[in-house]
């Protein structure tokens, strides 16, 4: 299995494989290990076409930087003339009219996008269980989940499906899948890869980032995907820093460590040691750590669903039976086709997030919940913002638990909240994050470590990683 672009390349270019070759490869893991059911269409004709378009190109020596790589869509990115579902009944068999901006910049480079990824409905979860569609399976070990909502996206790379794939990360989407199928995630910071094209869950959090086996990959992705964009007011209006080539920027970096996110209820004693043999090994490499206190940790999944559930309430009223997507054949006039066509096409999960989101808004509630809510995001900022004065970097678990089994959790939504209590942070305070791999627990499943980084230093950041790797 292929596990870095530059090997791919580099037999590409001795003639060792071909791309056809390679998507040949790909295709027939992929029809191998459907029972995952991390795909949930595979773009196999249009896939074969590409690979002949692009081994010729490449033979000519004018194919993009991106030909050789095989990557997978998470269901909520668009892709013009293909079917996006968000994972929901609502959108079953809806196809998109135009491209993400991301997909656009992929293919641009001629990188070749092999299928759709499942993903919890509207990305909407922590397991991939939420998916109208079925769970994902963890591949290395079948009974456990994927983690979520890119759960489709983590376990494809994970098994060799594909070699990279893209997920959107809204309170740790990409990184706790990551971190539960031993790879390498990344989110950037807010608005430096354009949400044109991902479906909203709640536009002030999300962002689209990549999943891959190796910092490299990470990097030339991001240097393909971010960057500002024209059909995204939130995205960023300077050009970004490059992640290609990146340095270090000092020889020895402060590390700060949230004492309590070692010491919460809940964290897995094998998650609590990698995380500390971790710290002990920046420690002997010359690295300062140290152990902070951040009293507002208990405040972040109230913070966080509050204020995500409101964004999503707002974002998911124009699925109304209307313009797209699922419509009731029972619908009698205008009330009952919104009331019905919504009823049959969501899935619990998000229509539970839709009450509790018009609830936080409705007048008599507002200033307790959504404006309340609003204040406590300023202070995590500020407070975050602190603390990078005097750290370079914060690590923590990326998960307080390893994959856990199918089931095991799903109907105890506050359970399900709870796992995102590390991951959510960085999108309260619109800073990177990635998750790498720290080792496995006894069960032999992954465990994954986060670094934040200060807003903008997204570059940096992974020159960390790569030189840590
Ligand atoms: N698990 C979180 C949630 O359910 C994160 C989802 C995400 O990042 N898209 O909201």
């Amino acid at each position: 299995m292929y596990k870095n672009f530059s090997n791919i390349q580099a037999d590409l270019k001795s003639g060792s494989i071909t791309l056809p070759k390679l998507v040949e490869q790909y295709l027939s893991v992929i029809e191998e290990k459907k029972h995952l059911n991390a795909f949930l269409e595979v773009f196999t004709e249009e896939a074969k076409e590409k690979a002949v378009a692009i081994q010729e190109r490449f033979i000519q020596g004018n194919a993009g930087r991106l030909a050789g790589m095989v990557i997978g869509l998470k269901d909520n990115i668009v892709y013009k003339g293909h079917k996006v579902s968000a994972s929901s009944k609502i959108l079953k068999d809806f196809e998109s009219l135009y491209s993400a901006t991301v997909v656009e910049r992929l293919l641009e480079e001629d990188a070749i996008i092999i299928g759709r990824l499942n993903c919890d409905e509207f990305a909407m979860g922590a397991s991939n269980e939420n998916s109208a569609f079925g769970p994902v399976k963890n591949a290395f070990d079948e009974t456990r989940v994927s983690g979520g909502s890119s759960g489709g996206a983590a376990v494809s790379v994970q098994a060799g499906m594909c070699l990279a794939s893209l997920g959107s990360d809204t309170g740790g989407s990409i990184r706790q899948p990551a971190s539960f199928c031993g790879l390498y995630g990344f989110k950037p910071t807010y608005g430096f890869v354009s949400r044109w094209g991902l479906i909203a869950y709640a536009s002030s959090f999300d962002i689209i980032g990549p999943i891959t086996h190796s910092v490299n990959d990470m990097q030339l992705l991001l240097e393909v995907i971010a960057g500002g964009d024209a059909q995204d007011a939130t995205s960023v209006q300077e050009p970004i820093p490059s992640f290609l080539g990146a340095k270090t920027s000092k020889p020895k970096y402060k590390f700060a460590y949230i004492k309590e996110t070692l010491e919460a209820d809940g964290v897995e004693p094998a998650v609590k040691k990698a995380t500390e043999a971790y710290i002990q090994s920046l420690k002997a490499a010359g690295h300062t750590v140290e152990g902070i206190s951040f009293d507002l940790l208990s405040v972040l999944i109230p913070v966080y669903y509050t204020l995500t559930t409101a964004e999503a309430s707002s974002n998911l009223s124009r699925f109304a039976g209307m313009h797209y997507g699922h419509r009731s054949v029972k619908a009698t006039d205008l009330e009952s086709t919104i009331k019905k066509s919504r009823t049959e096409g969501f899935g619990p999960e998000v229509k539970r997030r839709i009450m509790l989101g018009t609830f936080v808004l409705s007048a008599g509630y507002y200033d307790a919940y959504y404006s309340k809510a609003q204040k406590v995001r300023r202070l995590v900022q500020d407070r975050t913002k602190k603390i990078f004065e005097e750290f370079d970097f914060i690590i923590s678990p990326t998960s307080p638990t390893t994959a856990f089994k199918i089931g095991e959790k799903s109907d105890n939504p506050i359970a399900m909240y709870l796992a995102d209590i590390f991951t959510v942070h960085a999108n309260i305070a619109g800073i990177p994050a990635v998750s790498i791999p720290n080792g496995m627990d006894e069960n032999g499943m992954p465990i994954g470590l986060q670094l934040m980084a200060p807003h903008g230093k997204d570059a940096e950041l992974l020159a960390l990683c790569a030189s840590l790797a």
